[in-house]
């Protein structure tokens, strides 16, 4: 049965280690198998072989993911790779001269004769006839991936013990065939076609070979991560980050450290192609890295565990997620620029996280993060930074109190982007993707890159604010640089520099402590890099949105596609008119809301963000609150549409 760690044991047990390296290392024996678990897999795993070669001949099941890549949790699940290769050749090789021969004599043919386990079970059920034949009339060269699953699906509920919750899942990025082991509880997975994630395991375990810290870092890390909702969801899928891609992450850490502490991946194909190691193309990619980690150059890197977790937190603290692709490959953060520069047909699909795999190169293995998950982790990690500064995180305590790893295990989080009372931070990400690959080039290229983008944003604020929201806003303060590359048809209006307010508002710009704290780390924004506005807000224009939105789309304007949360720019637009119909057209003579938001690039050089900070005039309440909560969501989207329609020369 499933061992289950429970959070005092584990707070007992860390409070008495002597210093937080020594924490870091219980941490893996408190959560890694035991002996019996180990043991257990490999049984399970022989008996799916042994069951599966009866049905398959000469197939492999191979594990791979957490059981074997040096990162096993108690409980974790099983996931199998059913090798087909060899069966498919057998089957190729053995059908076309016995076809004929079984046709003449009406007989089974001897692929049909391996399904002996399910023969036997011929009368247990009414389908079983209807099984066997799927068995010898499916041809594994041609048959589609849900034909397969189907099948191993088939032989997992009806051949191998012990074995329920049989389902097939043909739809999932990877299909898979999940079950679970009754007696154990394990759960598990059986996909077909997942040959990079042996290599990718493969990886994993060769990084924790290489170095002994690797692997206490990554199981505090993915606990941390757990903890505080960033990580881990156990179902899989949503928006948090998965194991395999905080592991990545962890790895890339300490591939940057200064010496490294860990080769690139780049490295490791020079030393295989010196002959140390596989060479090995799967699915299109070159996937060769040397068999023993033994053979590596000596590691010069020293640091303790301890000051890496703190490390870790400071480096990702200040991370322009989405404004670079992490590279293992490389072993650095490559700019959005730069990357789509030199890759242009790259398919990697960037988002507010970007992670490339190592071998699949054009897959982000965070693509389903969101843009709040990345804030909350940037957020919990400059939080992390903080406490591991401080002597509660170094020393143990002398009196019993929670101490070192402890107190960051503990959960809770601020909300996302909050700054506190007086300021409420907004991040609006580089997205490029939203541009044509024309414009995309263009900018990328462009010297003052940084605040071309910048300028367009604004733009976009500006719009929305006073065009999507429909509130009043003075004319935006500072100068964002508005010669942008020449696009051709380019008819995005610069609003800056015009002199025409259209605003009522008589307002006039607020420096607010917020604005100052928003480069609290960083250096004074320059000229071009800043920009503010003053807001009123008169209509309750983000409440019920999404009601109007679906009676307009019935009223015959276009759909967006299902996922999406937020429609055009024309439809949002007529949303927030209907909502202010609705609202009887009538404006109070205060307004709901005053506000002032100021926009800077964000810190560091390569940082391609626009920071957005609101500071609500004093005594707003929570009203402001739900107005921000709802421009977290809002207004980025319609930033990246609004960039999108104006590159491409609408208006
Ligand atoms: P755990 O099961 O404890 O969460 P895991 O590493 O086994 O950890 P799974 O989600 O079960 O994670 O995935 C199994 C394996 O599949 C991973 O170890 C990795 O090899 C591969 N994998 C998972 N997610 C991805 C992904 N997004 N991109 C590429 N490979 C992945
Ligand atoms: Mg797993």
């Amino acid at each position: 049965p499933r061992e289950q760690l429970s959070p005092e044991k584990l707070t007992q047990a860390l409070c008495q280690a002597d210093d937080v390296d020594a924490q870091m290392s219980q941490v893996v024996q408190l959560f890694e198998f035991s002996e019996s678990e180990r043991q257990l897999r490999h049984l399970l795993v022989t008996l799916f072989q042994e069951v599966f070669s009866e049905f398959f001949p000469g197939c492999a099941i191979l594990p791979f993911g957490s059981s074997v890549n040096g990162f096993d949790i108690h409980g974790c699940d099983l996931d199998l790779f059913l090798d087909l290769e060899k069966t498919k050749s057998f089957q190729a090789s053995a059908k076309a001269p016995q076809e004929a021969q079984v046709r003449r004599a009406g007989n089974r043919d001897p692929w049909r004769t391996k399904c002996t386990p399910l023969q036997a079970e011929e009368g247990a059920g009414p389908d079983t006839d209807s099984e066997d034949s799927i068995l010898s009339d499916i041809d594994l060269a041609t048959a589609t991936v849900p034909e397969v699953l189907e099948l191993v699906a088939a032989v997992l509920r009806k051949c191998v013990p012990g074995v329920h919750s049989v389902q097939a899942v043909p739809s999932a990025r990877r299909p898979v065939v999940k079950f679970c082991h009754k007696d154990s509880g394990l759960l598990g997975d059986i996909s077909i076609n997942n040959r990079l994630a042996l290599c990718n395991t493969r990886f994993l375990q060769f990084c924790t070979e290489a170095d002994e810290r690797v692997r206490p870092l990554v199981y505090t890390l993915r606990y941390w991560a757990k903890q505080q909702g960033l990580a881990g969801n156990p179902f899989g899928g949503g928006p948090l980050l998965n194991n395999y891609a905080l592991t990545l992450l962890v790895l890339f850490f300490l591939q940057t450290r200064c010496p490294p502490a860990l080769p690139t991946v780049a490295q490791l194909r020079e030393l295989t192609a010196l002959g140390d190691g596989d060479q090995a193309i799967v699915d299109g990619w070159d996937c060769s890295f040397p068999q023993d980690a033994s053979r590596l150059e000596p590691n010069t890197n020293t640091e303790s565990l301890c000051s890496l977790l703190a490390k870790f937190f400071c480096v990702f603290g200040d991370h322009d997620f989405a404004g670079c692709v992490i590279s293992l490959r490389e072993g650095r953060a490559l700019p959005l620029p730069n990357f789509l520069l030199s890759e242009m047909d790259s398919k990697l699909k960037l988002g507010p996280f970007n992670v490339q795999d190592p071998f699949e190169l054009s897959h982000n293995v965070a693509a389903n993060v969101n843009e709040k998950t990345a804030l909350r982790f940037q957020h919990c990690c400059r939080d992390g930074a903080k406490y591991c500064r401080s002597l509660q995180y170094q020393r143990k305590s002398s009196k019993g109190k929670a101490w070192g790893l402890v107190r960051l295990f503990q959960p809770g989080v601020p909300e996302a982007g909050e700054l506190g009372p007086d300021g409420f931070l907004l991040t609006i990400p580089f997205t490029p993707m939203a541009l044509s690959p024309g414009s995309r080039w263009q900018l990328c290229q462009a010297r003052d890159f940084r605040r071309c983008w910048f300028g367009k944003v604004c733009s976009a604020i500006t719009f929305v604010l006073k065009d999507v929201l429909k509130c009043s806003c003075t004319e935006p303060a500072g100068q964002p640089l508005t010669q942008e590359p020449t696009e051709q048809g380019g008819g995005e209006q610069p609003i800056v520099g015009s002199k025409h307010p259209q605003s009522d508002e008589g307002g006039s710009l607020v420096v607010s402590p917020a604005r100052k704290r928003l480069r609290a780390e960083g250096p004074a924004p320059e000229e071009g890099e800043s920009m503010s506005w003053s807001c009123a807000v008169w209509h309750r224009v983000w409440m019920g949105r999404r009601r109007i939105r679906r009676q307009l789309w019935h009223l015959g304007s276009p759909q967006p596609d299902t996922e999406q949360e937020a429609g055009s720019l024309e439809v949002e637009e007529k949303v927030s008119e209907a909502i202010i119909q609705q609202e009887g057209d009538s404006r109070g003579a205060e307004p709901l809301l005053r506000f002032t938001a100021c926009a800077q690039v964000g810190g560091s050089q390569e940082d391609t963000r626009t920071l957005l900070c609101f500071t609500p005039a004093p005594q707003q309440g929570p009203l402001f609150q739900d107005f921000y909560h709802f421009l977290q969501g809002f207004l980025p989207k319609m930033v990246e549409r609004y960039v999108g329609r104006t590159a491409e020369g609408g208006s």
